[in-house]
This record gives C-alpha cells, structure tokens and sequence, in this order.
C-alpha cells in the first residue's frame, strides 16, 4: 500500500510540474510575441526606408562610376559602331562627353547612358552587363 500511495503522490507532482511548466512556457510566449512584435515595428521603417535606398544608390553611382568618361572627338577611333548613341539616337558631336562600356565598348552619352544606369545595370545594345568586373 505504500509504494502504490507513493507512486501517486509522485504522479501527482508530476501533473503539477508539468501544469506550472506549460503555464510558465505560454505566459513567456505571450511575453516574447510581445517583444518581437513591438521590435518588429520599430526596425521595419527603417530597414525598408533607408537602407533599400542607400543599396540602390549606391550600385547606381559605383556602376556609372566605374565606366570611364571622355570627350568626343571625330577621327579618334574610339567610339566603334556607327558613331551615334543608340539611346537618343543622335549622333556623337564634337566635344560631348561619351561613355564607353568597358565590357562591350559600347558608346553612350554620359547623360544617356547615367539615366539608363539608373533602372539597369546592363548595356541597353547588347545586353551586357555595364559593371566592370572586379578582377579588371
Ligand atoms: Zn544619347
Ligand atoms: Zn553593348
């Protein structure tokens, strides 16, 4: 009789142990969702706001950058193709700042192709990718 009493009491605490346990846990759920939920809120704004915007200008800048700008001259044999700038399809005029890919040598005006490497990072001719790769 009193291994069987002491094997009910011992389930009993158990049950009780496992009851305040299970309590214990919902209640630091609760506390945690809390937590996370007020952090969530104040870290979404910014993450979404600022730092998206610094990445995008930031690849904006460093890939116009990155292409080297000159001054147009006629007979220099740099600019290949036809000599116009396949974005406003007008001809290079003497003295205009040009850019050239340094993937595809293609050429551009230097206001031309920065507007297109605001939205692309890629040549708008040929497709190539306008960011000099970072072994050259
Ligand atoms: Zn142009
Ligand atoms: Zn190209």
């Amino acid at each position: 009789m009193s291994t069987e009493s002491g094997i009910r009491s011992r389930i009993t605490l158990l049950l009780i142990w496992i009851g305040s346990a299970a309590l214990a846990i919902t209640i630091y759920h609760c506390i945690a969702k809390r937590r996370s939920r007020a952090r969530a809120a104040q870290q979404l704004p910014r993450q979404y706001g600022i730092e998206t915007m610094e990445t995008q200008s930031s690849v904006v800048s460093s890939t116009a950058q990155h292409i080297p700008a000159f001054k147009f001259q006629k007979g220099t044999g740099l600019v290949g193709g036809d000599g116009t700038c396949a974005i406003c399809l007008n001809e290079f005029e003497e003295g205009e700042e040009l850019r050239i890919l340094p993937e595809c040598l293609h050429s551009y005006h230097v206001e031309c192709i920065d507007m297109w490497l605001h939205s692309h990072t890629n040549c708008p001719m040929c497709r190539t990718d306008a960011t000099p790769s970072p072994a050259v």
